[in-house]
């Protein structure tokens, strides 16, 4: 049994890595050197095509040969992630004679770095050495991620600020009593389709405001104390229930709590987010968004419906139908669409669907376009409905589908049909 190993957390930001070997290892192991901003050499003959993008994209250097002892000039660490024990050892020696900390995929005996199972909550980093044995690092590590995730984490690990949140800053009135509000993407109905950060901030919220369609488990496993927020159940008609939503977001913050609120989908696709930035910013708290799997999508990808598909749609447009193509306050330039080849794909249109579906083949879509509805996408209550643009409003009345629900025309309906 050989003397523990000593923790340390490196801090490699512009500093020189060599990695050898551009396998799966290396692979495996780039990624989490460049999210600790190392200035990454790759030195082998070959590289993995993941690999191969990076180099591509710029993010690191790769000199396509194998290891030469000056490969090592200025490194700081250096990882063998090779097979081959005789070319890893003098890899290995080299860094010895050095003194640079040698990580080896091929040998833990032989390293003199050992790289732990890790962890990340916002800030914090967990990582876990297992004595020699990885799998039993992982377990640990996996146990303290799953009690991390169940529990509130403390004040200062406040999410990344988005870009957008240039107008905000923690020195602000809802900063300095670390308030705050996260515009939160719930996904299109499943709970597991939230994002893993969405999740996190909903696990550390003290008051969540919640829409109608947000997935009702993802509420059940809130904390107890947490306030929660019925933002349909708000009076009012439409205009003033969102006035009354930004003043209770911005209250909350201001009053110190960890705000989170909950939108069905994504917060920026007819979920009104922006508008909630907007105020949250107005009054000087700190506000991030967190993007969510979009019904747009998703729904139809639940039906079997890809919005696009290779030789079939390249393209696809997103549009509300909550209000009818002859309104005067419509936006959207029906007429137009009507001479589009690809995807359309409408959200909130089952009450104007007859006339929509007029409208377009009056401009020129064929009343043969293949049509799709999807209800409640995503969740055990999901329903789809195949038919034609022609036909499809007349067969949504039929079979009583209500929202929420999408419409999905074009020939992408089918494409993945035997
Ligand atoms: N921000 C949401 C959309 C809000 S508008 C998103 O990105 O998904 C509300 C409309 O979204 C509904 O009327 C319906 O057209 C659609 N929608 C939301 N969830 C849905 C689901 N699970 N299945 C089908 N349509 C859904």
């Amino acid at each position: 049994m050989s003397a523990s190993p000593y923790p340390l957390g490196l801090r490699l930001d512009g500093r020189r890595v060599v990695v050898v070997g551009g396998g799966a290892v290396a692979t495996r192991r780039v990624p989490a050197l460049l999210d600790a901003g190392a200035d990454v050499l790759l030195v082998a003959p070959e590289l993995t095509p993941a690999l191969r993008a990076r180099v591509d994209a710029g993010r690191l250097h790769w000199v396509p040969r194998r290891f030469v002892p000056e490969d090592l000039d200025g490194a700081w660490l250096v990882q063998v992630a090779i097979d081959d024990p005789i070319a890893a050892a003098s890899v290995s020696a080299v860094a010895a004679e050095r003194r640079i900390f040698c990580v080896r995929a091929d040998d833990r005996a032989a390293a003199t770095a050992w790289t732990p199972a890790v962890t990340r909550q916002g800030p914090v980093t967990v990582a876990v050495l297992g004595g020699g044995d990885p799998r039993r690092a992982m377990s640990v590590r996996d146990a303290i991620r799953d009690l991390l995730a169940a529990r509130p984490a403390s004040a200062e690990s406040a999410p990344p600020q988005s870009r957008a949140d240039a107008a905000t800053d923690t020195t602000s009135a809802a900063g300095a009593t670390g308030g705050r509000v996260a515009l939160v993407g719930a996904g299109p109905g499943d709970p597991e389709l939230i994002t893993v950060r969405g999740w996190r901030l909903l696990t550390e919220a003290d008051v969540v405001v919640a829409d109608r369609l947000v997935p009702g488990l993802l509420l059940d496993e809130l904390r107890p104390d947490v306030e929660l927020v019925d933002a349909s159940k708000i009076p009012y008609g439409p205009s003033r229930a969102q006035e009354e939503i930004n003043q209770i977001l911005v209250d909350r913050a201001l009053a110190g709590a960890r705000v989170v609120r909950l939108k069905g989908g994504d917060p920026y696709v007819f979920g009104r987010g922006g508008e909630e930035l907007l105020a949250c910013a107005a009054a000087g708290v700190p506000v991030t968004v967190v993007p969510g799997v979009t019904s747009s999508i998703a729904a139809p990808a639940a039906a079997g419906i890809p919005v696009t598909h290779r030789g079939v749609a390249h393209e696809f447009t997103v549009v509300s139908g909550h209000l009818a193509p002859d309104s005067p306050a419509s936006l959207v330039r029906w007429d137009a669409l009507a001479g589009l080849r690809g995807t359309l794909v409408i959200l909130m249109g089952l009450k104007n669907l007859a006339a929509i579906a007029e409208t377009l083949i009056a401009h020129g879509r064929s009343p043969q376009t293949p049509a799709a509805v999807v209800q409640e996408g995503t969740t055990g209550a999901q329903r789809t409905l195949r038919s034609t643009l022609g036909a499809v409003a007349a067969e949504v009345l039929a079979a009583a589908l209500r929202p929420p629900a999408v419409v999905v025309l074009g020939d992408v309906v089918g494409a993945l049909d035997e």
